[in-house]
């Protein structure tokens, strides 16, 4: 199949969380809906814009990354991507919450995982499969309907190597371990609500292990 049939209108790469308006066909990433000029369709600029998640095509695009990732498992993750999910929406909650960086104590299904003891990284093994991500934690199906999508949970020592690495860098990304709907994650002050995962290569790799793909931290 083509990529490019998985093109958003908006941004021209391959579409995350994908929507369309109700009126016409493209698709689009839902990040865009909160930048859109006079709350116009950006096809066919119906205003209001009215929308429906494209969960049937969600799960297509989940499908063939994960094929793409078994035939070319060193992808370089591109840059802000991440950034423009919002990990904690879903169909069932359609209430946005801005970029607050300053209200972290208030975060309802992600949230600081507080407790630290020092412990060494384990960093021996740079196999991605799900036998070596076993030994540092598990992937869970979330719930319906998005058993397509992974939480990533670490083990209580694959925990405590995160939370020493968020104590002792300096790189600003990783600034916090959070807890959410996809896992748990390394990474900066915006994590409560985005992808905000760390480039830091240690603490990307701490996440790595757990099976996060920064192409698609959904999968
Ligand atoms: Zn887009
Ligand atoms: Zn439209
Ligand atoms: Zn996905
Ligand atoms: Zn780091």
């Amino acid at each position: 199949m083509d990529a490019k049939f998985f093109e958003c209108i908006v941004c021209f790469e391959a579409c995350r969380d994908c929507i369309n308006c109700l009126k016409c066909n493209p698709i689009l990433c839902k990040s865009h809906v909160a930048e859109l000029h006079r709350d116009q369709c950006p096809s066919c600029r119906d205003e209001p814009f009215h929308y429906q998640e494209n969960v049937a095509l969600q799960r297509i695009i989940c499908q063939m990354n994960a094929a793409a990732r078994v035939a070319a498992p060193t992808g370089e993750p591109r840059e802000n991507v991440a950034a423009r999910v919002e990990p904690e929406e879903s169909a069932e909650e359609p209430e946005e919450e801005p970029d607050a960086e300053d209200s972290a104590e208030e975060a309802a299904t992600v949230e600081p995982v507080e407790t630290a003891e020092e412990t060494e990284a384990e960093d021996n093994d740079n196999n991605d499969d799900n036998d070596s991500i076993s030994r540092y934690g598990s992937k869970v199906p979330r719930p319906h309907p998005y058993e397509d999508q992974y939480r990533k949970l670490p083990n209580d020592a694959h925990k405590e190597a995160m939370l020493a690495h968020v104590h002792g860098c300096q790189d600003s990304k990783c600034h916090t371990l959070w807890r959410g709907p996809w896992g748990s994650f390394i990474g900066g002050r915006k994590g409560k609500t985005h992808f905000h995962l760390t480039n830091c290569p240690a603490g990307k790799r701490l996440n790595e292990l757990i099976g996060w793909d920064y192409d698609d931290p959904h999968c």
